[in-house]
C-alpha cells in the first residue's frame, strides 16, 4: 500500500483515484476549490445538476469517435454513469462527431467523499530520500494534472520551475420556466456577449449556460442577460447566478515543462487537456 496524493477532483483524477483506491492505495487529494469537479464543478438546481462551464464529453477526432464505446463502458461499468444520447444542436469549433451523449457524472463527484481531500494550495514540491514532500506531509507518489497551480519542484539542491498563468473566466447560469429556443448540446458561438452555449430542457425548467465573452468579462449580470439575444427566449426567469472559475492554465510550452519531472518516479504527469484525449491515455497508462 502506497500512501498517494492527487491535485483536483477534474473527472479524469477521480477516474484515476478510484483506480489507485481500487489497487489499495491511499489517496489524499488536494484541491483549494471548494466546488468538487475542477473545471466540470456544477451547480445543483430542483434536483438537478447543471455544469456551470458548459462541459461536453466529445471526440477531438474521428480517433477518438471510434473509443465512444469504451469511454462509455467504462464510466457505465465502474460508476454506474447515467448516459443518453444527446440530439441537442452540436456546433463545436472542431470535429463535429456524428453522435453524441448526455452523462450525469454525479456518482463519479460522489466517490470524492471516498478520500481524504485536503482544501489547501501546493506551490512547491520536494523530492527527499525517495518520497515527495508536500507542504510538511510525506507521500510514495504524487499524480499532478496538466492544469494545476504547482510551479517548482525541489531536488537536492536543484529548483526546477514549472511556470503557469491564472486565467479567471466567467460564466453564466439562467434558469427558467422554459426557454423558446431548441435543446443545444454545445455551440461554440451565441451572440455579441455569449460563446460556449447549453440550453436544455428539463420537467419543470429550462436551462442556459454559457461563458461571458472576453470583451465582456466583469459587466453586471443582469446588464449582459437583458442586452443578450437569449432574452427574447426567456419565459419566467426563476434565477441567474455568475460563477468565475480560476484555471491554472500552461500553455504547450509550459506543458512541456511540466513533462519533464515526470521522470522522477515519485511524480506522474496527467494528460487532461481534454477529457476524451485525457481518458484515452488514462486507459492506456494506468486502467
Ligand atoms: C472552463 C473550462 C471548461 C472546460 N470544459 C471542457 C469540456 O467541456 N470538455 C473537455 O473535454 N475539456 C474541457 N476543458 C478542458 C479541461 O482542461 C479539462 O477538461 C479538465 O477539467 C482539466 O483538468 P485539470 O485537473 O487539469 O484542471 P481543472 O479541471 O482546472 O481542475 C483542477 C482542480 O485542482 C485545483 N488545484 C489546481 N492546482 C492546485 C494546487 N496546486 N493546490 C490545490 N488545488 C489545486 C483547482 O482549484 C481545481 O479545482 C475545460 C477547461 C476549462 C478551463
Amino acid at each position: 500500500m502506497k500512501s498517494i496524493a492527487l491535485i483536483g477532483t477534474s473527472p479524469i483524477m477521480l477516474i484515476l483515484a478510484n483506480k489507485l483506491s481500487k489497487d489499495n492505495h491511499n489517496i489524499s487529494i488536494y484541491d483549494i476549490n471548494p466546488r468538487i469537479g475542477g473545471a466540470w464543478s456544477y451547480y445543483e438546481y430542483d434536483g438537478k445538476r447543471i455544469n456551470t462551464q458548459t462541459n461536453v464529453i466529445v471526440p477531438a477526432n474521428q480517433n477518438e469517435e471510434e473509443k465512444f464505446n469504451l469511454v462509455n463502458s467504462y464510466l457505465k461499468n465502474e460508476f454506474n454513469i447515467n448516459i443518453q444520447e444527446d440530439f441537442g444542436e452540436n456546433k463545436p469549433l472542431g470535429y463535429l462527431s456524428k453522435k453524441n451523449y448526455l452523462y450525469d457524472l454525479q456518482s463519479l463527484y460522489q466517490t470524492s467523499n471516498k478520500y481524504n481531500l485536503i482544501k489547501k494550495k501546493i506551490n512547491t514540491l520536494e523530492i527527499i530520500n525517495n518520497k515527495i514532500k508536500i507542504n510538511e506531509t510525506i507521500y510514495d507518489e504524487i499524480y499532478i494534472p496538466y492544469f494545476s497551480g504547482i510551479d517548482q519542484l525541489k531536488f537536492k539542491d536543484q529548483i526546477i520551475k514549472i511556470p503557469y498563468n491564472i486565467i479567471v473566466s466567467e460564466h453564466v447560469l439562467i434558469i427558467a420556466k422554459n426557454i423558446k429556443y431548441h435543446n443545444v448540446s454545445y455551440s461554440e458561438n451565441f451572440d455579441k456577449y455569449f460563446d460556449r452555449i447549453q440550453i436544455r430542457k428539463y420537467d419543470n425548467f429550462s436551462s442556459f449556460t454559457a461563458r461571458v465573452r472576453k470583451e465582456y468579462k466583469g459587466t453586471q449580470l443582469d446588464i449582459l442577460i437583458k442586452k443578450s439575444e437569449i432574452s427574447k427566449y426567456l419565459e419566467q426567469k426563476l434565477m441567474s447566478k455568475l460563477f468565475k472559475y480560476r484555471n491554472f492554465y500552461r500553455s504547450f510550452e509550459q506543458l512541456e515543462e511540466l513533462k519533464k519531472i515526470d521522470k522522477f518516479d515519485q511524480v506522474n504527469i496527467i494528460n487532461t487537456f481534454q477529457f476524451f484525449e485525457g481518458f484515452l491515455e488514462l486507459k492506456t497508462k494506468y486502467l
